[in-house]
């Protein structure tokens, strides 16, 4: 087993979640849209596990939970479901340029739907600019969908201030929480978004299951028809064991969220200052203090990110270059270049995300590894300038 540290791609589901859901699997099957006793079990099962989401962000209504099979099909539901419900109020879009793929690709299958829609620039710490998105707002703007932070280099969005002007402009707001759900607790009362984008899978519950957080009054399109579960707005059968899971994950992260936050961002630190301290030109990429607590995103001068992933691997140590969604491109990370990098730069990162079983011996041992892997591949490499390899070669000495 491996040194796990891309917790952002994949997290294992706690144990305390699968004895919950084996029930779930094979006694109490029954579909809650069945009439007997057994169907009303379920929909009763239904409604205690879709108030432990709603708690989870602190939502004072259950019924604005919908779930879905996940963080993609939430993000659709959200904004493809939203644009076409209010498309006769205008056709303009704000997305920002460093969102994750599926809103990316959503906001492109918009465009062709004849919907316009603008990418509001990052600045170079990947942080929102909220002056731009002023600027872009027009009187056809019907919807903005920004993540509440990056998937990527883990900066933590102004959404408070986001939702203050989508709120003054009365433009729709969707946020996408995936990135922060593990590690900063989001309180709809105080921040009042109109739609919010949950994954199961990203708070240790099972995969292929989320849910789209509606506002009370707020309304969308279905974009799955059929047999009209929640309240018509995604139909199919509802996949019981995975919502009583991601509802079991969703109480248990509640309690455990500050306590993990504090004690992963000790750790994210060490490794941070550990890196930048031992590695000549390296560099942290994000923002130095408004970052995911179990976030730590790096670059290196002359070295192609992926023969790291591959150096890391065979000293089993599993890292990224970055998203996992984005990894069949070859193009360089549209977030690094957005915040400014050159295509070389953005090639050159690593991307480490903590998570529950991250150990300090873990952080220790890619502290004392990584120095020597990234010395030998700019050995290697043509890029590295000759005063760098004698400075390393002086240090063999
Ligand atoms: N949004 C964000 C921020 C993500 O990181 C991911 C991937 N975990 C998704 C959406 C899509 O999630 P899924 O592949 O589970 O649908």
């Amino acid at each position: 087993m491996s040194i796990y540290l891309d917790y952002q791609a994949a997290k294992p589901v706690d144990v305390r979640v699968i004895s919950e859901m084996t029930v779930y699997l094979n006694n109490k099957f029954a579909n809650p849209s069945s009439l007997h006793c057994d169907g009303d079990e379920a929909t009763d099962t239904l409604s205690d596990y879709r108030r432990k989401v709603a708690d989870f962000i602190n939502a004072p209504e259950p019924a604005s939970i919908i779930f879905t099979s996940g963080a993609t099909e939430s993000n659709n539901l959200a904004i493809i479901g939203g644009a076409m419900r209010i498309k006769k109020k205008g056709n303009h879009i704000i997305i920002s340029e460093i969102e994750h793929i599926s809103i990316l690709n959503i906001a492109k299958y918009l465009e062709r739907q004849g919907f316009e829609v603008s990418r509001v620039p990052v600045d170079q710490f990947g942080i929102v600019r909220l002056d731009k998105l002023e600027r872009l707002i027009t009187n056809k703007t019907i919807l903005i969908s920004i993540s509440t932070a990056s998937n990527e280099v883990g900066s933590i969005q102004p959404i408070k201030e986001i939702s203050d002007i989508a709120v003054k402009n009365k433009i729709l707001f969707h946020t996408d929480a995936v990135a922060s759900e593990s590690i900063i607790p989001f309180d709809v009362q105080k921040i009042p978004v109109d739609m919010l984008t949950l994954s199961s899978n990203d708070i240790y519950g099972p995969r292929g299951v989320g849910a789209l957080y509606l506002k009370k009054g707020v309304r969308v399109n279905p974009i799955i028809i059929g047999g009209g579960q929640e309240k018509g707005m995604r139909s199919g059968s509802e996949n019981i064991p995975g919502i009583v899971g991601f509802g079991k994950a969703a109480e248990i992260m509640k309690s455990e969220i500050d306590d993990e936050s504090v004690r992963l961002k000790l750790l994210r630190d060490k490794l941070i200052k550990g890196i930048l301290e031992t590695i000549p030109k390296s560099y942290l990429n994000g923002h130095p203090e408004k970052r995911l607590p179990h976030n730590a995103h790096f670059r290196f001068d002359y070295i192609e990110g992926e023969s790291l992933i591959l150096s890391l691997k065979d000293e089993k140590i599993a890292a990224a270059t970055g998203s996992a969604c984005s990894s069949k491109t070859l193009e360089p990370s549209h977030t690094l270049i957005a915040m400014g990098l050159l295509h070389e730069e953005a090639h050159g990162s690593l991307m480490i995300t903590l998570g529950r079983d991250t150990k300090e011996e873990d952080v220790n041992e890619l502290l004392e590894k990584l120095p020597n892997i990234v010395k030998r591949l700019r050995l290697l490499s043509p890029l590295t300038p000759p005063d760098l390899i004698k400075k390393y070669n002086e240090v063999n000495e």
